[in-house]
């Protein structure tokens, strides 16, 4: 059929006159669930009713971009997750920064209080001029959006914040003080059986509730395991982590610190999750031995030694202790331990035998070594190469920054980074 212009225009004009019509009927729609939802919470009565406390149960479907009701001075707004910290209106200068307590690759990690709360946090603010010019935005992304991803495991480090200004991005994160996992190993050398385990439980629950999740951790090492005032384990940058891989989907991008890199990662193969159980398996052998499995000064030998070199296990380590090595360690990541049925294999292996997995999980395992810290403030247990670094002020005035190409190029690379609390904290 040939299609004239005098039908093609008409054809444009009825679908304008179409989508017009709709939009009218959806914003319709909308205002009247509005109001709807507005009498629903400014009856009490009426909320106390079953059938309407689980239509209010708004945050239930964390991960999706879903609208949200905030109930704020009587009002109801109804409103998408990604533009709750615009509504929030967290800003840097809403925190005192104390202290830096850390370094990453993008930036730095600071003590902050909250100003009005007077709350701790540890604030990671990332340079957005750096993470574009190694092309890092995906990653930085995925950290954003793996610990907005209603992440609550009790072995993960949580996110109350994100936020952006012109040239930097800010994540507010649970602050943990106890120190890096790092720290403490380097000043005792090694880790006896029991406190190793005990670790190693802690954080392979933490990898099996991501793996769950289909998100691969991917750059497990000492510096990125944190524990607690009270001795637990914390995982914290998930800047590497690779979001949706489902349970046999690999990927190949090539991550990672050398020391604890996967033999199917150096190769730039394809990988998995299975990826975590190598590195936990290298931690693991580093508490035990202490140094990393396939150590050596020269890269190039390390490398070698990771791609062709059986595991060195001497007998100061458990029989069982060893076969769990030996079975994380397994070059062959579709032999490895845990390439089944994952955390499961690990959890009833005769290594793990010791550990009740309920009271790991309600944290009801007493720790082994408890960091000595009388407050917030004592940072004994961090770097003094950080801890003595002075604060910068351009934490505070970023935004009043020269705004050249440059800058304006990477003002508007982050959409939708800003984050706040869930409703039920608002509420
Ligand atoms: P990252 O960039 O996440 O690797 O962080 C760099 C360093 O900052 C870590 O190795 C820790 O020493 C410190 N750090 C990171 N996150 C936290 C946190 N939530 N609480 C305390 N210290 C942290």
């Amino acid at each position: 059929m040939a299609v004239t212009e005098a039908s093609c225009d008409l054809t444009y004009c009825k679908m304008r006159g179409f989508a017009s019509v709709l939009t009218a009927f959806i914003k319709e729609r909308k205002m009247g669930l509005n109001d709807f939802i507005q009498r629903l919470v400014s009856s009490p009565h009426i909320c106390q009713h079953a059938e309407v406390n689980n239509f209010m149960k708004i945050d239930e479907h964390p991960n999706e971009d879903i609208e949200q009701a905030i109930l704020r001075d009587g009002q109801l707004y109804l409103t998408s997750r990604t533009s709750l910290a615009e509504e929030t209106q967290i800003k840097p200068s809403d925190f005192d920064y104390l202290k830096i307590i850390g370094k990453g690759s993008f930036g730095k990690v600071l003590l902050a209080r909250h100003k009005e709360t007077t709350n701790y946090y540890a604030v990671k603010v990332l340079q957005k001029k750096i993470i574009m010019k190694k092309k890092e935005q995906r990653h930085i992304m995925a950290e954003r959006s793996v610990l907005m991803k209603n992440i609550k495991h009790p072995f993960l480090v949580g996110l109350h914040y994100s936020f952006q200004t012109t040239d930097k991005l800010y994540f507010v994160l649970d602050y943990v003080n106890g120190g890096e996992l790092f720290y403490h190993l380097q000043r005792e050398r090694i880790f006896l059986e029991p406190r190793a385990r005990f670790y190693a439980a802690e954080i392979a629950s933490a990898l099996g509730y991501l793996h769950a999740l289909h998100i691969v951790y991917r750059d497990l090492k000492p510096e990125n395991i944190l524990l607690d005032s009270s001795g637990h384990i914390v995982l914290t940058d998930f800047g590497l982590c690779k979001e949706g891989l489902e349970d046999n989907s690999t990927t190949s991008t090539f991550c990672g610190t050398p020391e604890y890199l996967a033999p199917e990662v150096l190769q730039k193969q394809a990988y998995d999750r299975t990826v975590d159980w190598w590195c936990l398996g290298s931690v693991l052998y580093e508490m035990l031995y202490g140094l990393p499995p396939f150590y050596s000064r020269n890269t190039a030998e390390m490398y070698h030694n990771i791609l062709h070199k059986a595991p060195v296990l001497k007998p100061n380590v458990s029989n069982s202790g060893r076969e769990l090595l030996e079975g994380l360690l397994q070059k062959d990541r579709t032999k490895r331990l845990g390439s089944k049925d994952d955390f499961l294999e690990l959890q009833h292996h005769s290594f793990f035998s010791p550990i009740n997995w309920d009271d790991l999980m309600a944290r009801k395992i007493t720790p082994p070594f408890i960091p000595s810290v009388s407050g917030p403030t004592d940072l004994r247990h961090f770097d003094t190469e950080f801890t003595h670094l002075p604060v910068s002020g351009s934490l505070l005035n970023s935004d009043s920054l020269a705004v050249t190409n440059s800058v304006r190029e990477a003002a508007g690379a982050f959409p939708g980074f800003s984050y706040g609390p869930p409703v039920d904290h608002l509420m």
